[in-house]
């Protein structure tokens, strides 16, 4: 039964619900839906997807539509059919209807969505399966326009981003590893927010903490010895969260001291320490981060305007952010990460514009932008009705990336998760020679990650994917079970030799 309201998505000869139902949303975010797999359907308020075999062994697909008025959109009724050869991979079936679905929403919307029908995948990926297959640019972006329905600006944005990181990682190998901490916990929670930090500010957060650091500090220890058994290579380290500078400068230098003492590579390798906002920054924790071997910092503003940074549930102001970013430069830190978000509550264009021209004219070496993510475990989900127009959010992302090429910026890594507004992207963006190997690695999935901490995530490059070893979430989960937090760790390393036997066997290759 579809209650009134849901949309029913009418399955006829095929079930590609996920795909189907993502295309949907890029053009109503907010609709909700109901499936069915008998090609009937009901009155009105429907879409059908049609894949009938033909007498004649060709395939022919079908998209009708039916959906009532919705603010500013016009009732849509509407069908558009095509005809494929019989025996292509199913794949191929998904995409034309996709395509068909996507022509006719648009065209009765006025909706483009940028990234064309892929939703589910990683752009730059395809792009890189795409040259791994020999195909040139052109030959790329042809396909890209055509089959896949991309803007020509998001083509040029995965192209660039695909062949900066061609450079960049060369030379790599299945024995390298990069190393995660995470610290869950942030001065105040974000409104925006789905991850599982805890704020700081309560009694309980702050007899925990020593304790988890503890923890953390044992299991850096014993991560150090599985590296060390199986001569894995170090590439790089990233202490993130959460924000790690809540936590206090003598306990910031027992971590750092005892990422020094168990991992021999820094001090060669890139190392990130987040210092993500101003309101826990000191220049006694800027000094022990200096000391500890960190070559890249981030502080990150989110906006420039204090009216979103309040909505947003900040306690500081752009100025705080300011003044740290100077401190930062004063101590000596020569490359820094600074992220914006497009699409925050209380933002529009001409804010986000300025506040990226703020970054610009302060010039560290990184900007990263994010396009705004509602996640249900967010405050703002609450509020939601408030994103359903992406369009400013992607009038931002064109503007960002024009802007920052025009500075001299790249961009060097793009990913995008799912319920970010409008199906867009994020994207680091560096000046030459500082991009973020880190980001790279574990947006792109091509390097082992040994992660410790509340909800770090071990992952274990194989020739035929990735395996994942999940920590415990909330710190209290970590310390409490903190014996099976070991155990996984031995079931690291075995994933560690059969992915190495894997290697060396070529299995998958
Ligand atoms: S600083 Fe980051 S991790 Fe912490 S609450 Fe805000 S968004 Fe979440």
């Amino acid at each position: 039964m579809t209650e009134k309201n849901q949309t029913a998505l009418v399955f006829e000869g095929n079930s590609f619900k996920y795909e189907m139902e993502n295309v949907t949303k890029l053009f109503f975010p907010l609709r909700h839906f109901a499936f069915r797999y008998d090609g009937v359907c009901p009155e009105e308020n429907f879409i059908l997807f049609s894949m009938q075999e033909q007498e004649n062994g060709s395939v022919r697909l079908r998209v009708k539509i039916s959906l009532p008025a919705e603010k500013e959109i016009g009732p849509i009724v509407c069908q558009k059919e095509s005809e494929l050869p019989g025996g292509l991979a199913e794949n191929q079936y998904e995409s034309e209807l996709a395509r068909l679905l996507y022509a006719q929403l648009h065209e009765h919307t006025g909706i483009r969505p940028a990234w064309g029908i892929l939703t589910g995948v990683r752009p730059v990926k395809l792009v890189q399966k795409r040259l791994a297959a020999g195909m040139n640019d052109d030959q790329i972006r042809s396909e890209m326009t055509t089959q896949d329905l991309v803007s020509d600006g998001k083509i040029s944005l995965a192209l660039k981003i695909a062949h900066v990181q061609h450079q960049l990682l060369e030379g790599r190998t299945s024995q390298d590893y990069s190393l995660y901490l995470s610290i869950p916990y942030c001065p105040s929670r974000c409104s925006y927010c789905s991850f599982v930090s805890q704020s700081i500010g309560g009694k309980k957060a702050q007899e925990l903490l020593p304790r988890y650091l503890m923890a953390l500090i044992k299991e850096l220890r014993v991560t150090a010895e599985v590296a060390k058994k199986h001569q894995l290579r170090l590439r790089s380290i990233y202490l993130g969260g959460g924000t790690p500078t809540v936590l206090s400068a003598s306990q910031l230098r027992q971590l750092t001291g005892a990422v020094k003492e168990y991992f021999p590579g820094v001090g060669q390798v890139e190392y990130t320490i987040e210092a993500g906002r101003p309101d826990t920054i000191t220049p006694e924790k800027l000094e022990v981060i200096k000391s500890s071997g960190a070559t890249r910092i981030s502080i990150n503003p989110q906006t420039f305007s204090d009216e979103v940074l309040r909505r947003i549930g900040r306690a500081h102001t752009a100025q705080d952010v300011i003044d740290c970013y100077r401190l930062a430069r004063s101590m000596g830190f020569d490359d820094i990460n600074m992220d914006l978000i497009a699409g925050l509550p209380g933002d529009d264009y001409e804010g986000f514009c300025h506040s990226l021209e703020t970054a610009i004219s302060l010039r560290p070496e990184n900007i990263t932008v994010h396009s705004l993510t509602v996640k249900r475990s967010s405050a703002l989900h609450a509020g939601i009705e408030e994103m359903e127009d992406y369009r400013p959010v992607q009038k931002m992302m064109d503007y960002t990336s024009s802007r920052l090429m025009e500075e001299g910026y790249d961009p060097y890594y793009l990913y995008r998760q799912k319920n970010t507004v409008g199906n867009l992207e994020n994207v680091g963006y560096a000046l030459p020679g500082h991009w973020g190997e880190y980001n790279i690695y574990i947006m792109e999935e091509i390097q082992n990650i040994l992660a410790c901490g509340g909800g770090a995530v071990s992952k274990v490059v194989k020739p035929g994917g990735l395996e994942r070893i999940y920590n415990f979430k909330y710190p209290y989960e970590y310390l409490d079970r903190f014996s099976d937090i070991l155990e996984r760790k031995q079931q690291l390393s075995e994933l560690l030799s059969s992915a190495g036997k894997e290697w060396e066997n070529g299995i998958g290759c």
